[in-house]
């Protein structure tokens, strides 16, 4: 068994490599399992890749397990998928069971440690039903744009977090903490160098997604996705994130799966999103396949926690990356101290921290893949 340090990848490179490398060991439970790409047009060293095997015998049910929408995150992710395929992977049942798994969703993200794709697009902003993307949506993020995406060098670091936590005061007093936290996490389609941007048209690495759940969908009954996720919520405990369009409620999961915290993606448990993967998945077996089963979650594995010091830091730590990726640091000491806080946010350094996340993800993989009926 790998330790839990080595779980964790450093490069996207070595990461893809790993990946790449399980399919012999996939192959001896699913012989007809095959590794996939999808090249991006831009630039094709950067793959999104996946192992997909159908059921040996009968296609009852499909595992999907994704890393990496939002690039960076695919280092915890991938640990995750790790310790899956080791410990889990061969409790399933190969003979009804078919398998998805998909490594970085965004590789340029992973690569170049950005939450976003090239085009600085969040992903989870882009999955949409019925897509348009609509330039008026979310009005009220205008109000706080100038706060986020401030259109200059990142100076001295002590003056620009004075700056922000002035500025944030100030919109918080105005708008109250939900508002605020409402326009902020919802997406937006207008500013293309702005936080949570979704971009001007459905990216290919949403197409290319949207291609596999829609494969898994019309080939199976039954669904059990798994989305890897990492910046929101306690920093000892993961947090499993349901979609709102699903019907259970957080305590019933709890109990279902006997894993201690669950929310729901709303504004009151979580935070509302439009164009959100979960959702999106949850909208297409509604639509098109009413009769088939479906649970899907993101599990969240929190960073800076989610008391108001956590909820204060994660947007300081984000305007400011961005705000140097975009306009550039005054000395590479507060370009490097920006570019450190963001990868504490989504790809902590800690050991105690990786020890207790694996255990999280250990026990969550335990109790939904039993109630779910896979092992
Ligand atoms: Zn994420």
């Amino acid at each position: 068994m790998t330790n839990t340090q080595s779980l964790f990848p450093t490069t996207y490179e070595s990461s893809r490599e790993r990946f790449r490398g399980y399919l012999p060991t996939i192959q001896n439970m699913w012989s007809k399992a095959a590794l996939h790409q999808y090249a991006m047009s831009y630039d094709n060293s950067l793959t999104i890749d996946w192992i997909y095997s159908p059921a040996t015998e009968k296609n009852e049910k499909i595992l999907v397990f994704t890393t990496g929408e939002h690039g960076v995150e695919c280092y915890v992710g991938a640990a995750m998928m790790h310790r899956f395929i080791e410990d889990y992977m061969p409790k399933l049942d190969p003979r009804t069971t078919g398998i998805l798994f998909v490594h970085a969703v965004n590789p340029w993200g992973m690569k170049n440690h950005r939450r976003g794709n090239k085009d600085n697009i969040d992903l989870n902003r882009t999955f949409m039903l019925d897509p348009h993307f609509d330039p008026a949506f979310n009005p009220a993020y205008d109000k706080i744009d100038p706060f986020l995406n401030p259109k200059s060098t990142l100076t001295n670091t002590f003056f620009n977090n004075l700056v922000y936590l002035f500025g944030l005061g100030l919109h918080v007093a105005k708008m109250g903490m939900r508002d605020f936290r409402y326009a902020l996490l919802l997406g937006q389609y207008r500013n293309q160098k702005g936080l949570y941007y979704g971009g001007k048209e459905m990216p290919e690495e949403t197409r290319t997604l949207m291609d596999l759940y829609k494969m898994a969908l019309q080939n199976y009954d039954q669904v059990l996705h798994l989305d890897m996720h990492t910046g929101y919520g306690p920093r000892y405990q993961m947090s499993l994130v349901n979609s709102a369009l699903d019907k259970g409620t957080s305590d019933y999961f709890e109990k279902r799966f006997n894993y201690p915290l669950v929310v729901a993606a709303t504004a009151d448990e979580f935070y509302a999103i439009r164009g959100d993967m979960i959702d999106y998945i949850y909208g297409l077996q509604q639509r098109d396949h009413p009769t088939k089963k479906i649970y899907a979650t993101s599990f969240e594995f929190g960073t800076l926690g989610d008391t108001l010091y956590g909820l204060f830091q994660s947007p300081r730590v984000m305007i400011h990356e961005n705000r140097a990726y975009w306009h550039g640091a005054v000395n590479d000491k507060v370009h490097a101290e920006a570019k450190r806080g963001f990868e504490e946010l989504f790809n902590p350094s800690a050991a105690d921290w990786k020890e207790k996340a694996v255990k999280d993800a250990k026990q969550a993989f335990e109790g939904i893949l039993k109630a779910e009926g896979f092992i």
